[in-house]
């Protein structure tokens, strides 16, 4: 058996916060992931509509770490009472503390077909998937020369951005590269009355008409009932034929076996981060169950507080609770088209735009990365074309969650 204090158990915002934290303070830990490298999820669907490759929004775990090691492994479970992790393959890591920062994953919402039929959008390989598929779809649109059609399922900020997104490549990819196609038609589904609901009314109205501007047709109150090869079905019994359907709804933690979850598979915690019994285990981010919405600053937030709650604990101090400083929200539509609510004011247009490029690109990790970003954003931007080359191999790569 490993000799192990400190263990932090995902390097997703949370993780990646809390071991800075500790690296400040010059504490020694080791932090587990089942793949090596940190994800900036924000950027995913730029990835999945060609205008990023991959390699711009992932940055390896090892390089970033200070005084931590890293232990590439997949943890199946936790074992509370001897406190050690339970890692793939039957090893046991024990541990002194740990901080839980697994994230969540997608949800089908209980909604018949959605894991065999739709695609999601959590990791690179989802964003890759997408891709391929999303192309095929053109080559068989122009092989039939016949209309393309494709469903985002839910009105949140990824499915807004999603659908901006696949408008702005179809427009460009058919002029360019398919005039086969008999036109391409993007569907944005919302089951409630508007688009962004945790924006202001005046918001959702903007994404809306700048959305369908841009050619997506926005359908609100559509609740999709099941998805089937070919499309999905609504409440009313419509079936909406598509090539290519996107879940962008419904996300739940994603807690390890052994720890206690409320319905949406989040762990509670006491105010300050800690589980109730357990106060050697904190969790952070998007499997955290104070209520907060997923998002990465309250990841961050939270990341930073478990470590220095811990160090606190380790020092015989109080610990402080935890408070969000909620900063604003933003959303991307497309070129020069975003929403912004920061401080009690709001943008629409080149403004929220200009500030989503800013504090994205701010907020990503690395300056090759940042750089890297840069670069396609400008090409995209100058010549109004996605800046990467899509190159497709054999095989179809099939739907579901990964
Ligand atoms: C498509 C998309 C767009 C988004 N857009 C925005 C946005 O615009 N603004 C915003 O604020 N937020 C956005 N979010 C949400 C934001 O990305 C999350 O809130 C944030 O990533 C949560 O951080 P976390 O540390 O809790 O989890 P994550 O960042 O998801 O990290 C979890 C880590 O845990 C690892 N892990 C999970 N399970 C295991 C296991 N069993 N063993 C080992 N390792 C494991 C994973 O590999 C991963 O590295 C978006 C999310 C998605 C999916």
């Amino acid at each position: 058996m490993r000799e192990t204090g400190i263990v932090i158990v995902g390097g997703g915002f949370g993780g990646l916060a809390a071991a800075k934290a500790l690296d400040r303070a010059g504490v020694p830990y080791l932090l587990v992931d089942a793949r090596n490298h940190h994800l900036f999820q924000p950027l995913l669907y730029q990835v999945a509509t060609g205008y990023l490759e991959a390699p711009a929004i992932a940055h390896p775990l090892r390089p970033l770490l200070g005084r931590g090691r890293f232990l590439l492994a997949r943890v199946e479970g936790v074992d509370l009472k001897g406190r050690r992790l339970l890692l793939e393959g039957g090893e046991a890591l024990p541990y002194t503390h740990l901080i839980l920062a697994t994230g969540s994953r997608p949800h089908d919402l209980g909604v018949p077909g959605v894991g065999r039929h739709a695609f999601f959008l959590k990791g690179l390989e989802d964003a890759q998937r997408i891709r391929q598929r999303l192309l095929l779809a053109l080559e068989g649109a122009a092989r039939g020369e016949r209309p393309l059609r494709l469903l985002v399922v839910g009105g949140g900020p990824t499915g807004v951005e999603l659908a901006g997104a696949l408008a702005e490549f179809l427009r460009y990819a058919l002029r360019r590269d398919f005039p086969e196609v008999g036109g391409a038609e993007v569907l944005l589904l919302e089951a409630g009355e508007r688009l962004l609901p945790s924006f202001r009314p005046a918001l959702s109205a903007y994404a809306k008409r700048a959305l369908e501007g841009m050619g997506v047709r926005v359908v609100l109150g559509a609740q999709v009932v099941g998805v089937e090869e070919g499309g999905a079905r609504l409440r009313e019994g419509a079936f909406l034929p598509a090539d290519l359907v996107l879940w962008a709804v419904g996300v739940r933690g994603n807690p390890l076996p052994g720890l206690p979850t409320d319905p949406r598979g989040r762990v509670p915690t006491d105010p300050f981060l800690r589980l109730p019994g357990h106060p050697e285990v904190y969790a952070v981010g998007d499997v955290n169950g104070l209520g907060l919405p997923g998002l990465a600053p309250v990841a961050l937030q939270q990341g930073r507080l478990a470590a220095e709650n811990l160090l606190r604990a380790l020092r015989g101090q109080e610990p402080i609770p935890f408070r969000y400083r909620d900063r604003g929200q933003l959303a991307v539509i497309g070129r020069n088209k975003a929403v912004a609510e920061i401080g009690g004011l709001a943008f629409t247009g080149f403004p929220a735009w200009a500030l989503w490029a800013f504090v994205h690109i701010r907020e990503l990790i690395g300056f090759r990365n940042r750089l890297l970003v840069l670069l396609n954003w400008g090409y995209t931007y100058l010549f109004r074309e996605p800046g990467v080359r899509v190159l497709l191999g054999e095989g179809l790569p099939r739907p579901g969650l990964s």
